[in-house]
């Protein structure tokens, strides 16, 4: 009997998750990482004054002022580990 393994669909981009790497937003749906990273990502930017942008980002290189990646060409991605970085010299700079 064959084992039917069912993946949540992302509901951001409707792709299949590996539930190994699977967020959920906050309705509880399943999304990807990187899906997630984009969606919160305007949200979270509101309460750091550095923006990620100005950044080069730790995963993928992009240079400041270049977004991560493009999704479905039109929607621009920036990872989460360079929100996380800008948001952690905006404590920094807090501080001082
Ligand atoms: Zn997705
Ligand atoms: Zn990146």
């Amino acid at each position: 009997m064959p084992t039917i393994l069912r993946f949540p669909r992302c509901s951001l981009c409707n792709e299949p998750v590996e539930l190994e790497t699977a967020k959920t937003d906050e309705n509880g749906d399943a999304v990807h990482e990187e899906c997630y990273a984009l969606k919160v990502q305007p949200e979270r930017t509101k309460h750091i004054v550095i923006s990620p942008m100005t950044l080069t980002c730790p995963r993928c290189n992009a240079k400041p002022g270049q977004v991560c990646d493009l999704f479905d060409a039109e929607v621009e991605i920036v990872h989460v580990e360079r929100i996380k970085a800008a948001a952690a010299m905006d404590v920094a700079a807090k501080k001082n």
